[in-house]
């Protein structure tokens, strides 16, 4: 199947979530159907086999995709949080939401210097948890060129935030 229709055909969408006015595009499905998450794996493992060398996902649906395509790949696994989940020595970086601001946290040890990193996370929107997560990869040392999701709200221009600073964006659906 083509990777596309691989998260349409497994995508949800719940009114009114986590607010009033929100359509929330949920990959619960996708990710509770076996034969279409391994193959969804499968597909983005064979895209970037050797072309990377550690998969950092966004929490927390950014783990749920990241880690199955890190060992798909051979390659690590980063976790980037969001403020206080980390034990140990971590770096952070503050960026704005509609309302109010959010942190997300990386432990810097974990990152080698000089490493390629691909930034995994479920849904796109306006690219500010992205962004926050390549310029804190970047201050570890690491070289990210391409974050990849399954869906890029498109209207939320997150995309052009992410291409400010040098990222493409990889989105199976739009
Ligand atoms: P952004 O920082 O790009 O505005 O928001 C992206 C973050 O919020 C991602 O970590 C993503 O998981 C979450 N997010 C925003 N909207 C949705 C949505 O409709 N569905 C899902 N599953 N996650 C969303």
């Amino acid at each position: 199947a083509h990777v596309g229709d691989l998260v349409s055909s497994n995508l949800g969408s719940i009114p009114d979530f986590p607010e009033p006015g929100v359509l929330f595009r949920d990959i619960t499905p996708l990710i509770a159907n076996g034969p279409a998450f391994k193959e969804l794996m499968e597909i983005l493992g064979e895209r970037y086999a050797g072309t990377i060398d550690a998969v950092a996902g966004l929490e927390s649906r950014g783990f749920i995709l990241g880690a199955p395509l890190a060992t798909e790949l051979g390659v690590g696994m980063l976790t980037i949080r969001k403020a206080g989940k980390l034990p140990g020595h971590v770096i952070g970086v503050d960026y704005a939401l509609e309302y109010g601001t959010a942190r997300m946290e990386i432990r810097p040890e974990s990152v080698r210097p000089g490493s390629r990193v691909l930034v995994v996370d479920d849904v796109l929107a306006t690219g500010g948890t992205a962004n926050a997560s390549v310029e804190l990869l970047r201050r570890c040392g690491a070289e990210v060129e391409t974050i990849a999701v399954l869906l890029e709200l498109e209207a939320f221009n997150g995309r052009e935030v992410l291409a400010g600073s040098g990222v493409k964006v990889e989105s199976a659906l739009l």
